[in-house]
């Protein structure tokens, strides 16, 4: 096997040598600008060398702190020891043969993991996708297929992809829908219990928006013309909302009453993300299917479809799959990703994680008005900016200025919300205790330097 040159061998420190981004990567920055799409963006435009832990190598030799693993990816660290072993072997072996035309282990094992690290006990089977947004789709079409109805409610502030499909499902105009329509019919917007934001307040929130919800599906929609009802246990690009307690069950147990298939997309709370296998096992639902992708497979694409087998059946031999779905490569490394979060316990880690974080970002709140809320879980962590905590007016300057001194001192952090005033933290779950803490450290002198 190749010598690893990332991955865990990396030191683990923090070391800023130039400006942020430094000459050479301004060099290929500008190269890029050349022959790169502008629609493609970057958070941060440090061209990488070498990544591991809690950490990104850039081409200046940089040393960044890595509190957003690709967007929840790597949460078993880039270039994790099993992924590559795993992935090497399979790489030498062979490299693709279309599991639609000939089909191999590793895909199989796959599903059999899904099967089993998924909630509830019942009968499960799964279909590979290369995408998150793939897999929704997909979700969509087994659900249509298994009720033989056409309507698809989703949530304010939800996120579910780039496709034509996704976009509809997708509740932000900026960036990802502004000029791409028409977009796809039989879509329903409800409204999702923001506690924060919520008029009566937090604690009232989820029974009152389980019931708006619940009511204009009902009124406007009827729940015998809807298939899937599709939402995200902990909203990710829309800010990190943890649908307050209470809702997620009530709006599962509405979908059973009425034989709409409910489906949690889990593509970026799940796999230990927030300290459970997936996020919807903290108020106890059980999803009738499950999408999952980014964290799934140490950094090779790979999504899925799971769920109870007489969905998952409703679709006809040959109406599901796609040339490139459930790749030999990317599911060896799917496989030694789950390894890796089984031996390193990285459920507990993502606690630890939590604890770390919300007990300094509390502090933090104490001395800094602008921090409106504080939510997530696990090491899916945000922090909401408010202009004033009376009003809660969206703060979007503050968060881009903070993003922007993080990112000058060596802190790769991103942000995301509706108001695009949030603040997330996605660290890979092996990050050093140090590194996490130093990290935090960054974050409260930008604030003070606001
Ligand atoms: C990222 C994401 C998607 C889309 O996944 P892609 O792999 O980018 O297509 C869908 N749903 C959620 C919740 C996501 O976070």
């Amino acid at each position: 096997m190749t010598e690893l040159t990332g991955g865990p061998s990396l030191p683990q420190e923090r070391r800023v040598v130039t400006a942020i981004p430094g000459p050479k990567s301004l060099e290929l920055q500008a190269r890029r600008t050349a022959v790169v799409a502008a629609g493609v963006g970057s958070t941060l435009p440090v061209f990488t060398t070498r990544a591991g832990g809690g950490v990104i190598e850039d081409v200046d030799g940089n040393s960044l702190i890595d509190f957003g693993s690709g967007i929840a990816v790597t949460s078993v660290g880039n270039s994790a020891e099993a992924v590559v072993r795993r992935a090497t072997a399979q790489l030498a072996d062979f490299t693709h043969t279309c599991f639609m035309v000939t089909p191999y282990e590793g895909y199989v094992a796959v599903c059999e993991q899904l099967a089993e690290l998924t909630p509830g006990d019942h009968a499960k089977k799964s279909a590979l996708f290369n995408s998150g947004a793939e897999a929704v789709e997909n979700a969509v079409k087994i659900a249509r297929a298994h009720t033989k109805r056409q309507a698809v409610v989703v949530f304010d502030h939800g996120y579910h992809g780039r496709t034509n499909l996704t976009m509809a499902l997708t509740a932000k105009n900026m960036p990802y829908k502004h000029g791409f329509g028409p977009f796809a019919p039989e879509v329903y917007r409800v409204p999702v219990a923001y506690g924060y934001r919520w008029p009566t307040g937090p604690e009232n929130c989820g029974p009152e928006a389980a019931a708006q919800a619940i009511d204009q599906i009902t009124k406007q929609v009827g729940a015998d013309n809807v298939a899937a009802i599709v939402i995200e246990p902990v909203l990710g690009e829309g800010g990190f909302i943890e649908p307050a307690k209470g809702f997620l069950p009530r709006i599962a147990q509405f979908a059973k009453d009425n034989g709409i298939v409910f489906v949690a997309d889990e593509i970026q709370s799940g796999f230990c993300r927030t300290g459970q296998w997936f996020a919807c096992e903290d108020e106890g639902v059980v999803p009738d299917l499950i999408t999952t992708a980014k964290g799934i497979a140490g950094g090779l694409p790979l999504a899925a479809v799971t769920g109870r087998a007489e969905i998952m059946d409703a679709a006809h031999p040959g109406g599901l799959g796609g040339t490139y779905g459930g790749n030999p490569v990317a599911c060896a490394a799917a496989l030694g990703a789950i390894e890796t979060m089984r031996e390193l316990d990285l459920n507990a880690k993502a606690k630890r994680i939590e604890e770390v974080m919300k007990g300094r970002l509390t502090a933090m709140q104490e001395k800094f008005p602008v921090i409106g809320d504080i939510r997530g879980r696990g090491a899916m962590i945000a922090i909401e900016l408010v202009k004033d905590p009376a009003t809660k007016e969206p703060d979007a300057a503050s968060a881009a200025a903070l993003a922007k001194a993080c990112h000058a001192e060596g802190l790769l952090v991103l942000t995301c919300g509706t108001y695009g005033n949030v603040l997330r933290f996605l660290p890979p779950l092996v990050i050093g205790e140090d590194l996490l803490n130093e990290g935090l450290d960054i974050i409260e002198a930008a604030f003070a330097g606001l």
